[in-house]
């Protein structure tokens, strides 16, 4: 598929081969025409064009995952429950962008709330994968990957809690970032699993995700967990000699019926391209593996029932147009009705997690073994500055392929592990399966150190 990077953009801007106006007209063409068959976006931003700054970004169109708060622009978080929900404020990521004098052309559709793998989750629609329409575009940040891969916008933003960028970036042939916690701010974003959430990058290339993570990088006083570090810089000091780094992979033997062997052969080639370029490649055992996926739905399913309590129908979100019986009635209404069955599931799962009596038992105990998870990688990164891994066990699965819960959460089992411990991870595409399905593969680095995932990438 043709598409054009950022940084080619910015050249034909500058050399005047195109106006911002034409520019947008592209864009604004291509979503008129494709997203009834990708449905990757929620809202058009018809008022975007009058972006006056002027920056690196100057009149490039971007897309925005409908969970990031835009003042004027209506923000559903792919929920009924905010079907007309129009923010007073923008969050901090996208006001950088628009800082820049991006113009965020659209909102991208995403699974209700970001809880997700498919895109299959949103109350406006499934969204379809621009490489085959037939199969799924990944979750949560489903629509901000379809718009990228299908040519709708150059470059979007998404947010992953437990891969919500990674996984449709693999599935979609992107450059998918998810950096480290509290490099981005999380002011702004709607709130899933707050320990867990993280601004993402989806770009076609390595250069343009380093221009855009230098952009929306930086602390925020209004999100508390937002780290003061100087500017990295991330794009001017893209290296691409990895002669020597020290690069760890995990053993898969154990996994060999579980992943596609399309998917398990792109990740020996990386591998053995890796030792091509002089990288030294060490392999151990997956610490932990059968227990992040566990621990991180316990946390994430615990944060979002607290999370989620503001959506009650008297400070957010929908109310019922029924007569309730009473006040319990009245929020039981008001919830029942404007949340999706994946939504509802999750919040009794996180509020049993967090009841009086099971506490100990199941959050707790995760929170126990999410230290566990982060104090061994801490060693692992003591050593290696990469670890290399595949990003889901298979490419981007059939929309009619019916999947038990417990299934689809499998997808998760490689890339919540950097959201548990708070680190960068990149999803680099790589090769594509027979039937031209895109493979990608998974870079983590120790926390604060994404130059050394944007530097292998860049290779
Ligand atoms: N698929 C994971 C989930 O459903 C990750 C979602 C995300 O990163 N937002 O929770």
């Amino acid at each position: 598929m043709d598409f054009l990077s950022l940084t080619d953009i910015q050249k034909n801007l500058k050399e005047k081969k195109i106006t911002p106006k034409e520019l947008f007209d592209f864009y604004l063409n291509k979503i008129t025409k494709q997203n009834k068959n990708l449905n990757a976006f929620i809202s058009l931003n018809d008022k975007a064009f009058e972006s006056k700054k002027k920056g690196l970004l100057s009149g490039i169109p971007l897309g925005v995952k409908d969970l990031f708060c835009t003042q004027d622009i209506r923000t559903t978080a792919g929920s009924k429950a905010l079907e007309n929900y129009i923010p007073p404020y923008t969050a901090t990521a996208v006001k950088k962008l628009e800082d820049e004098g991006a113009i965020i052309i659209g909102k991208c559709n995403n699974d209700e709330f970001a809880m997700g793998s498919t895109g299959k989750n949103s109350y406006f629609g499934t969204v379809k994968n621009p490489w085959n329409l037939k199969h799924c575009a990944g979750g949560s940040s489903s629509g901000s990957a379809s718009a990228v891969a299908g040519g709708l916008c150059p470059a979007s933003l998404g947010t992953d809690t437990g891969g919500s960028v990674r996984l449709p970036a693999h599935y979609c042939n992107l450059v998918g970032l998810k950096p480290t916690y509290g490099r981005v701010s999380r002011y702004g974003m709607i709130a899933y699993a707050s320990s867990l959430d993280q601004a993402g990058i989806f770009t076609h290339t390595v250069e343009d995700s380093a221009l855009l993570l230098d952009i929306i990088s930086g602390f925020d006083p209004w999100d508390s967990t937002s780290v003061k570090k100087e500017p990295p810089y991330f794009q001017k000091k893209l290296n691409p000699n990895i002669k020597n780094k020290k690069i760890l992979f995990f053993d898969l033997e154990n996994l060999t019926d579980q992943i596609q062997p399309e998917v398990l052969k792109a990740f020996q080639n990386c591998l053995k391209i890796l030792k091509e370029k002089g990288c030294q490649l060490v392999e151990k055992k997956w610490p932990f593996l059968q227990y992040g996926l566990s621990a991180y739905y316990l946390i994430s399913t615990s944060e979002a029932s607290s999370n989620l309590s503001r959506y009650d129908g008297i400070r957010y979100g929908y109310k019922s147009p029924k007569e309730p019986k009473d006040i319990q009635d009245f929020y039981a209404l008001n919830r029942t009705e404007s949340f999706g069955k994946e939504v509802r599931q999750r919040i009794f799962m996180g509020t049993f997690c967090l009841s009086a009596g099971y506490y100990e038992e199941y959050f707790h105990k995760a929170c126990q073994v999410r230290n566990l998870i982060k104090q061994a990688f801490d060693d692992l990164f003591s050593t290696y500055e990469i670890i290399v891994s595949p990003v889901a066990s298979s490419t981007a699965p059939l929309l009619n392929l019916e999947e038990k819960p417990l299934q689809t959460y499998l997808n998760d089992q490689f890339t919540v592990f950097s959201n548990l411990i708070g680190a960068p991870a990149l999803s680099l595409p790589f090769s594509f399966s027979k039937e031209n399905l895109p493979i990608g593969i998974q870079l983590m680095g120790p926390p604060f150190l994404e130059q050394n995932i944007l530097d292998v990438a860049f290779s």
